[in-house]
């Protein structure tokens, strides 16, 4: 089989790999070992790169439906994309989602991605009650909170490593319509969107853009975003009263190429931040569709091209509570004086959350872009220690060049999930280029 270049969304690292696409759920044969599975390719860095890539978009179907209880049973290939179309308009909706509806259930559930719902209703893999795993061993295998569980819950979060989890039987939340009622909050500074987020604990959803270049007194100066799902009522006097739970995947704009490396500097990200602040500001509250409210960057199709052709990092941590002030104040403060604004900058707040190997944990989260230009990974290292020293750690799913050490600190059960590992992959079959580098495999 010949080798073909593939990379995340990143577009970082680039490597090259044998693809072998999963069309029939649990007989997939091929190159085993340095394995891992791929969904649609929406983490940022390596955790789905690997000598030998399974493609698990071929396996899609729906099921099973419960359309009394919500409950969804589907191939883990299946797209939330695919899963609004289909069931939004019959009145559900998921019950937690990242930014971007291209993802695959079962990237959702090794990722354990969270929403701007964390602190109400935490992360993806709260949700799901039972999945099939096709173990190293080529094995077919159910697991849930009760059966198999070590298996169950160091695959939330697992990142692949423990087998290609094939089906995954969840709960869809009940909606009364596809809108959201939000508000738009300007805030002057840190302390003041640390408040908000304070006073908004009670809305369903929560999420904050920050301007990561602006200096002094208005330090983390920010757009807060909060919302709730409309109910008939409030959308009975707009022009959607008619239709409450429209919805369709059509109609993005595309960025068609790369655009030339260092389009996006910190004159082109302070323009965009002046101009994205006093929109929201005067905007304010209203109804909005769900779609804009929850993946605004789904909109334009490819938008990592503006990154140009040497892609972009993600850089994503949790602070602990006690520490979040600080610690925010001390990163923002980094990020300023070296003037390398972060194009997109979401801080958000984590619920408390129990599990083995994901990353969320109680506390106050930041994500940030930075194009790859000289000086990046020196400076990243910078704000790695102020990470590590406010007792803080990062997300798998975004990291593509974080050493063993760093990492690991942040994850105290790290032992006993490779311990389980083990058990269901003695031979280490399942790899990813992100395992190794982080010594996991
Ligand atoms: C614009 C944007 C916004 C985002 N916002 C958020 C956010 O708000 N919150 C958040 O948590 N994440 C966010 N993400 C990250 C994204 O949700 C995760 O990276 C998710 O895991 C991607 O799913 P995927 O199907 O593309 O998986 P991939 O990127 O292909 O793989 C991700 C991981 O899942 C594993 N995996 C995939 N399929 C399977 C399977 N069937 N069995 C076993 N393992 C599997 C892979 O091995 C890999 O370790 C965002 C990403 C983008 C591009």
């Amino acid at each position: 089989m010949s080798k073909q270049k593939i990379s995340n969304w990143g577009g970082y690292p680039v490597v090259e790999s044998e693809i072998i696409k999963m069309n029939h759920p649990g007989t997939f044969s091929g190159k085993r070992g340095d394995t891992i599975a791929r969904g649609l390719g929406r983490s940022y860095g390596d955790s789905s790169l690997a000598e030998t890539i399974v493609d698990v978009t071929g396996i899609d179907r729906f099921l099973a439906f419960d359309d009394e209880t919500g409950v969804l049973r589907c191939e883990a290939g299946v797209s939330f994309a695919t899963i609004l179309e289909f069931f939004v308009p019959k009145g559900w909706f998921l019950p937690v989602t990242p930014g971007t509806k291209f993802i695959t259930v079962g990237g959702a559930i090794a990722s354990d991605v969270h929403g701007k719902n964390h602190h109400k209703e935490v992360c993806f893999g709260n949700w799901v009650s039972e999945m099939k795993i096709l173990l190293a061993s080529g094995e077919t295998v159910l697991c849930s909170p009760t059966e198999k569980s070590d298996l169950f819950y160091a695959t939330i979060g697992g990142m692949g490593l423990t087998g290609i989890i094939l089906e995954a039987e969840f709960a869809l939340k009940k909606i009364e319509t596809s809108f959201i009622k939000q508000e738009a909050l300007p805030a002057e500074n840190l302390d003041t969107v640390m408040r908000l987020f304070d006073e908004s604990k009670e809305f369903t959803y929560s999420v904050a853009w920050i301007d990561c270049l602006a200096k002094g007194k208005n330090l983390g100066k920010s757009i807060l975003f909060r919302g709730e799902h409309a109910n008939l009522i409030d959308i009975k006097d707009t022009p959607f009263a008619n239709t409450p739970l429209f919805y369709h995947n059509k109609g993005m704009l595309g960025v068609p190429f790369n655009f030339p490396s260092g389009s996006l500097n910190s004159l082109t990200i302070k323009l965009f931040n002046g101009f994205y602040y006093m929109m929201n500001k005067m905007k304010g509250s209203g109804i909005t569709h769900l779609d804009p409210f929850f993946y605004p960057l789904d909109a334009i199709a490819n938008w990592n091209r503006i990154y140009g052709k040497k892609g972009f990092l993600q850089y994503q941590f949790v602070l602990p509570l006690s520490n979040s002030r600080d610690g925010m104040r001390e990163v923002l403060q980094a990020i300023a004086v070296e003037g390398r604004g972060s194009f997109l900058a979401v801080l958000k707040l984590f619920g408390k959350q129990e599990s083995m190997i994901s990353f969320p944990q109680e506390g106050y989260t930041l994500a940030l872009d930075f194009p790859i230009m000289p000086g990046l990974l020196k400076f990243l290292t910078k704000l790695d220690e102020i990470v590590l020293k406010h007792g803080g750690r990062f997300y798998f799913t975004k990291d593509s060049r974080l050493d063993p050490d760093t990492f690991k600190k942040g994850y105290p059960r790290l032992a006993e999930f490779l311990e389980i590992k083990k058990k269901y992959d003695p031979d280490g079959v399942f790899s990813s280029r992100q395992s190794k580098r982080l010594e996991l495999t």
